[in-house]
């Protein structure tokens, strides 16, 4: 029965990934649903200042940068397109069982391993030194739709976004509102009514029979502490990185495709992968690793990404600000990785290895499924759910976007 008033089913807030499969689905099941999402449409660069100024990148930690991405489509837009296998034993535990929401979401988009003519000769390169040294180093499954390549190339358009669901959800009927900031939820006798939000300088309200938050592991909670739910943003992870560098002199980058393939190694709590960062990261990076002298050899730099699974810690106060320390376990895994990185940059030719800073990609965990939130994803009060990388319920330590769409699909089937 329609809202006399006019309010829709569903209010989404964020369009990232799990966002997006969330609103397209429950458009799709006859809801009507508005997406109400910070980002404006243009595409505002990745410049570091830009990013900082925007707190698209903040410091959680002293020299430890976090990146995320506050425009349509969230992390979608800017990520490296690795799809790697959902934990499902960690949902299932808690009562959400996402195997069949995983294997339509794998049938539905691009996921498989890169085509040996779109592999670029500094991954190949790096493969062939981690076999030698017997580390099994394997294709990892890309978010790519490889059809669309050609001739060792891959267009813009072959790179799965969240884009293309936020179209199937407009055709749909849903209605994506861009530069709206959420600041808390709304509540009424106990349940959720709406959202206080501002446009630029304008506040206001959006009233809907649903709220979904999925703005994302660090503004999700950050909306909760400023709706009262004290308890969210309490500790996060955050799969810290380091990427470790040398020049091999006689190799040469070209087209390459960060994270075509790589090594987990869960018991040890770190995953390598070849990856190629953009030209400024890659300064900043030689600057911060007391190597000026590399500042020049970009085309010539082989670079090796060391993930961890890093514990959870710190917290996300009211205002989305993010603070947490590296205890001596996280420092352990991380040098465990970046001591096997090193070794085989050297099998591969370097002779003088280098590291960045720590730089943390994935936050979440920080309003867990099992304790804020439960086997629907209801939070704390009805009419409430969180659909984001918030609820990851455990530290995993690989990317996860295939799995929040999985989430979102879930979401939409339990609501819809
Ligand atoms: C450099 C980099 C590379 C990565 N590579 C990979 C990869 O290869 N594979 C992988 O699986 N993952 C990767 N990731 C991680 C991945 O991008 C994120 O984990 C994923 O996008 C999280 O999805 P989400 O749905 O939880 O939220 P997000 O993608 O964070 O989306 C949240 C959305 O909410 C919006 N929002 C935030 N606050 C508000 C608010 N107050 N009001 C309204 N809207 C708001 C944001 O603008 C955003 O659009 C990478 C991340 C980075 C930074």
């Amino acid at each position: 029965m329609p809202d006399p008033a006019g309010n829709p089913d569903v209010l989404i807030v964020g369009s990232g990934p799990a966002g997006a499969m969330a609103a397209r689905d429950l458009a799709r099941a006859g809801a009507r649903v508005t997406v109400l999402e910070r980002g404006a449409g243009a595409d505002p660069g990745n410049g570091l200042i830009g990013l900082l100024r925007r707190r698209e990148a903040m410091y959680i930690a002293p020299g430890v940068l976090l990146l995320r991405s506050l425009r349509v489509g969230g992390g979608s837009v800017t990520f490296f397109h690795t799809a790697m296998p959902t934990p499902l034993d960690m949902f299932a535990r808690r009562g959400v069982d996402l195997a069949a929401d995983l294997a339509a979401v794998r049938d539905e988009l691009p996921n498989a391993p890169l085509r040996d003519d779109l592999r670029g000769p500094m991954t190949r390169r790096i493969e062939d030194a981690a076999r030698a040294l017997g580390l099994p180093w394997q294709p990892l499954s890309k978010m790519i739709d490889q059809t669309r390549c050609a001739h060792g190339h891959c267009p813009p358009q072959a790179f799965w976004t969240a884009q293309g669901l936020l179209d199937q959800a407009a055709a749909a009927g849903a209605r994506l509102l861009t530069g709206v900031q959420v600041d808390s939820v709304l509540r009424e006798n106990g349940r959720a009514v709406g959202v206080r939000a501002h446009h630029g300088s304008a506040e206001t309200t959006y009233r809907a029979g649903r709220i979904v938050l999925a703005a994302g592991g660090t503004a999700t909670p950050a909306i909760l502490r400023a709706s009262g739910i004290d308890a969210a943003g309490d500790g996060f992870f955050c799969d810290p990185l380091r990427v470790v560098m040398a020049t091999l002199p006689d190799a040469e980058r070209r087209d390459e495709i960060s994270m075509s393939a790589g090594f987990v190694d869960g018991p040890a709590g770190y995953m390598l992968s070849d990856i190629t960062v953009p030209e400024n990261f890659f300064r900043a990076f030689a600057l911060a690793g007391g190597r000026p002298d590399r500042l020049w050899s970009y085309s010539r730099t082989a670079m090796i990404m060391v993930k961890i699974r890093d514990d959870i810690a710190g917290a996300i106060d009211g205002t989305g600000r993010a603070w947490r320390h590296f205890g001596a376990a996280d420092k352990a895994r991380m040098r465990t990785g970046v001591d096997r990185a090193r070794a085989v940059l050297a099998a591969a030719g370097a002779s003088r290895t280098y590291a960045s800073p720590w730089v943390a990609a994935h936050p979440g965990g920080t309003v867990r499924l099992g304790e804020l939130v439960d086997a629907s994803l209801r939070c704390q009060m009805d009419d409430l759910y969180v659909c984001d990388a918030s609820v990851i319920p455990e530290p995993w330590g690989l990317p996860p976007t295939l799995t929040l769409l999985a989430l979102g699909r879930y979401l939409a089937r339990n609501l819809g």
